[in-house]
């Protein structure tokens, strides 16, 4: 074999060429190299094993990946390192910044050569940040198809040409369930998407799916829903508006498969998406959508579910899957969202299990109106979530996302177990609910909502919390920029669990009245006022006894006697309480004074910020935004 036997310079023109038609045509490529992919944990049950490939042309060598319905020629042995394989179909795609090659198909055309041929080099090395390729001499002219410069990525060029047609439809043929929609138009994984390439079909199953949410704005008004979908590649968000609501919405249903095409490919919006992947779907006018009936090679939804008596093992803000049966639901409630300051339905289910815990969760929107309009709802069903919030009001609550799901008495091994356990024993069984911290009730409303959700200052100040008869519960992450000084200690009545103020009587002994008795020495109490900025604004917190104690990192009968001796020491220790980051737990509420009325702001519980945790947090809030 010698370099002749491959497509020298493909490699770059593949790697940079965003749309494959318009780029060399049944390259012939070298594989150096094969290696299978831990999977991650997140995807392992799904997705199974993928391999990572290097291929080479014999000038320039790329990573690729190969399409997960094409594992198979690894698992079989076809193909294997040092063997000639003719690609005839693949995606270039951009994976975390670098461009990654997708092999959707590709046949094998000469065995394992005793080494590889040629001597490659990284084509990354010859690819500016950009994205355009370095002059290379010769590349272009040994395709024979040189239309890289005017296809430059970022601009979707329409896939017309015959040429590419022809030469996907090899890769489609083989695949049952002969389809309008994707006639003549390659199946491409999930993963394979790109807004570079406009020809493809997916054939997936939706795993979840929104309710219609309406809006308005200066700019008029509309309407749009969202499904989430699953292959054994990947999944990815897709969204109509207006006339696709109309034409798909009562079409898609959870948990059925579809093929899908002529749809556009953006780049994802991940702040309103729960899925890791770069791009999302919005369905156009010439969109096509078909039920598939051929659903075998589609994974199911799986699920992991915790047991109810294990959920408090789940920090709050987690998902997780639940299942349980329906032990009874609560009426349909509306309340204002604070935050939205729009009105929102909510319902509320009791789940049980084998456990002996019952556990509420909380259903909005369309899920909680429409609950009792499902079959069997009435005769204790079992019911499986996928994705639901664990909140920590109440002990432990959980509560629907968009992207949840839920499915009433699921055909599952759980299902029917559940089912067997109900009918003997559970029906008669008594349930423990979660209970602690029950005490903030109706602090968010009902349920299902977490203590204290973190909030930036400013938001604090702009949802008015604690501007209502009922107190509000945040948490802020802030740093101590001020302590005030006057009246940050009292002297206190030393008899257990009293607390009063006490004032030196006539024989220079402190007085309680309301122990009715005189003491010698008094004890200190905090009372705290701090002020305590985010990058957002400033606030005044105040705090009591524990919390003050461990911001000042000594007692107050302590900080007393030290600032008897020094007042400069006393002040230095306030110096030194400042600058410090706390994660605050607060309490929002009326307060009057003097016949005016001020909120308050208390802290109930401070804690250093754990910047490990922290961090993490932030990272997943940026990637957002990526
Ligand atoms: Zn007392």
């Amino acid at each position: 074999m010698s370099l002749n036997d491959l497509t020298q310079g493909a490699i770059a023109q593949m790697v940079q060429t965003a749309d494959p038609s318009n780029s060399v045509q049944n390259p012939v490529c070298q594989i150096l190299s094969i290696k299978k992919i831990q999977a991650s944990a997140a995807s392992a049950s799904s997705m199974g094993d993928r391999y990572r490939i290097i291929l080479s042309d014999g000038v320039k060598y790329a990573q690729a990946m190969l399409a997960s319905q094409k594992r198979s020629m690894v698992e079989s042995g076809e193909l294997e390192k040092h063997c000639l394989v003719r690609i005839s179909q693949y995606a270039s795609n951009s994976v975390q910044g670098r461009r990654i090659l997708i092999l959707l198909d590709l046949s094998v055309v000469h065995p394992p050569t005793a080494d590889r041929i040629g001597s490659p080099t990284n084509v990354d090395d010859s690819i500016k940040p950009e994205g355009g390729v370095k002059q290379e001499g010769g590349a272009g002219g040994a395709l024979g198809n040189s239309n890289v410069g005017n296809n430059s990525a970022g601009r979707t060029t329409p896939a017309t040409s015959a040429a590419g047609a022809g030469k996907v439809g090899g890769g489609a043929a083989g695949r049952p369930g002969g389809s309008s929609v994707h006639a003549g138009m390659p199946i491409y994984p999930i993963e394979g998407l790109s807004p570079y390439q406009n020809r493809w079909t997916i054939k997936a199953r939706v795993t979840s799916k929104s309710d219609i949410r309406h809006w308005s704005n200066q700019r008029g008004e509309g309407k749009l829903f969202s499904v989430n979908l699953l292959d054994d590649s990947g999944e990815i968000k897709a969204t109509g508006f207006n006339d696709a609501v109309d034409r798909f919405y009562s079409m898609l249903q959870e948990n059925h498969v579809y093929l899908i095409s002529k749809a556009r490919v953006n780049i994802a919006k991940k702040q309103f998406s729960n899925l890791q992947n770069e791009y999302e779907i919005t369905f156009e006018n010439s969109t096509e959508i078909e039920e598939c009936t051929d659903a075998t090679d589609v994974p199911e939804v799986k699920y992991e579910f915790v047991r109810i008596n294990e959920l408090e093992s789940v920090e709050p803000n987690q998902t997780c899957d639940v299942i349980g049966v329906l032990d009874s639901y609560g009426e349909l409630s509306e309340i204002v969202s604070k935050a939205s300051q729009r009105p929102v339905q909510k319902r509320e289910l009791t789940l049980v299990d084998q456990g002996q815990r019952s556990v509420r969760l909380t259903l909005w929107g369309k899920n909680a109106e429409n609950f009792p309009n499902h079959a069997g709802v009435d005769e204790k069903p079992v019911i499986a979530f996928k994705g639901v919030k664990v909140g920590d009001f109440g002990g432990r609550s959980l509560s629907m996302f968009s992207s949840s799901t839920m499915l009433i008495n699921p055909d599952i091994t759980e299902s029917h177990v559940l089912r067997g356990w109900f009918d003997n024993d559970g029906a008669h069984a008594q349930f423990q609910p979660f209970t602690n911290g029950g005490g903030a009730g109706g602090a968010m409303g009902g349920g299902a909502a977490n203590m204290a959700e973190r909030r930036t200052i400013a938001q604090v100040k702009d949802q008015n919390l604690g501007m209502t008869e009922k107190p509000d519960y945040f948490n802020v992450r802030a740093t101590v920029v001020y302590i005030k000084q006057e009246n940050l200690y009292y002297t206190a009545c030393p008899s257990d669990g009293c607390n009063k103020k006490v004032t030196p009587d006539h024989e220079g002994n402190w007085r309680c009245e309301k122990c009715d008795r005189s003491y010698e020495q008094p004890e200190y109490r905090y009372i705290l006022s701090t002020n305590v900025a985010d990058a957002t604004g400033q606030i005044w917190l105040s705090g009591f006894n524990d919390d003050a104690t461990k911001l000042m990192g000594m007692s107050a009968g302590e900080l007393h006697k030290l600032r008897e001796e020094s007042e400069s020491e006393f002040t230095a220790v306030l110096h030194r309480a400042a600058n410090r980051m706390y994660t605050f737990n607060c309490r929002a509420k009326m307060d009057s004074f003097n016949d005016q009325a001020r909120v308050r702001y208390t802290i109930s519980r401070a804690a250093p910020v754990d910047f490990a945790k922290a961090g993490a947090e932030l990272v997943d809030a940026i990637n957002a935004y990526m």
